[in-house]
């Protein structure tokens, strides 16, 4: 059972209390994005059992009427144990989410996977004609030419930052030269494209920018923030209108999920010791 300290940041162990989570962020406008926890399997029945959970996973959400989809991780469907062992499971998972019309993202991990990732997103997006989205990182100095690449491609893209340490000579390492990539990234993305575009970050910056671009651009776009994080801001935003999904991740393999949570931001600890400590 999650202790209530981490229930702020994952929406419980088991597909029930997620749904029930789900039910809840509707209520406040806000569209919730599952991910099952798991991350760097290897061992082919891990990913395998992760591809199945997920493929009932959506026969689930279309069995409601709740606003919500899905977010998958390359390791978690098995990209260490082999790239087509991912490519077969990311399939399988993307053809009962056609059939049952729920959509499906595919967040992005470290750089050694971001061909093999992309690839597989832009075959299925064609093939299923765009129930697929795909995660960026404005940190990688490659990101502009992908976003060229994926310019035309059916589907969505979500831009973040990106959360994974790679070397200078690929990425940029210092927050402000992030910050400027996230913005000329967001800007080519209205430019180019009529909508599908996920705005994923909590910065305030970088939300008020993609408003404006909006009303410049006039392409749709949605903003996504992670369980636990800036909630009034989510609740806020629907109310005036936004396009919000909330990334909500559950499972039993939350406990490393929690810690990354409190380590990336002083707030977060505060938060985490007041629930110890009980002030
Ligand atoms: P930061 O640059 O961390 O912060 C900028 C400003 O935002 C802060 O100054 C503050 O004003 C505000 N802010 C940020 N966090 C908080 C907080 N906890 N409380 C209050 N204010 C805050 N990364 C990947 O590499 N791959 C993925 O697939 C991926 N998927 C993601 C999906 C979603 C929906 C989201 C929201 C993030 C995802 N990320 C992913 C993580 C992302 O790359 C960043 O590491 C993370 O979002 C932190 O960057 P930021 O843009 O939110 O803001």
């Amino acid at each position: 059972m999650i202790p209530p300290i981490a229930s702020r940041f994952v929406a419980g162990e088991t597909p029930a209390t997620a749904f029930d989570h789900v039910r809840r962020a509707n209520e406040d406008g806000v569209k919730v994005i599952f991910n099952l926890l798991g991350e760097h399997y290897h061992e082919r029945a891990d990913a395998d059992t992760d591809a199945e959970a997920y493929v009932s996973l959506v026969r689930d959400v279309a069995d409601t009427d709740l606003d919500a989809c899905l977010s998958v991780k390359p390791s978690q469907l098995g990209i260490d144990i082999g790239d087509d062992v991912f490519r077969e499971n990311f399939r399988r998972i993307v053809e009962a989410a056609d059939e049952h019309g729920v959509f499906v993202w595919c967040d992005m991990e470290d750089a050694d996977t971001t061909d093999v990732t992309l690839d597989a997103f832009e075959e299925l997006a064609r093939e299923f004609d765009g129930g697929v989205g795909q995660c960026v990182q404005a940190n990688l100095r490659r990101t502009r030419e992908d976003l060229d690449r994926l310019a035309d491609v059916p589907g969505k893209l979500r831009l973040v930052k990106g959360a994974y340490d790679e070397p200078e000579s690929i990425a940029y390492t210092e927050k402000a030269d992030v910050n400027e990539a996230y913005r000329e990234d967001l800007e080519f993305l209205f430019g180019e494209r009529d909508g599908g575009i996920a705005v994923g970050s909590h910065d305030p910056a970088m939300i008020a920018y993609a408003e404006e671009l909006a009303a410049e651009y006039g392409a749709d776009y949605e903003v996504q923030m992670l369980m636990g994080v800036r909630e009034d801001e989510q609740r806020r935003l629907a109310a005036d209108g936004v396009e919000v999904w909330q990334y909500a991740p559950y499972g039993d393999k939350w406990l490393s999920y929690f810690y990354r949570r409190v380590r990336e931001r002083k707030e977060n600890a505060l938060f985490a010791l007041r629930a110890v400590v009980g002030v």
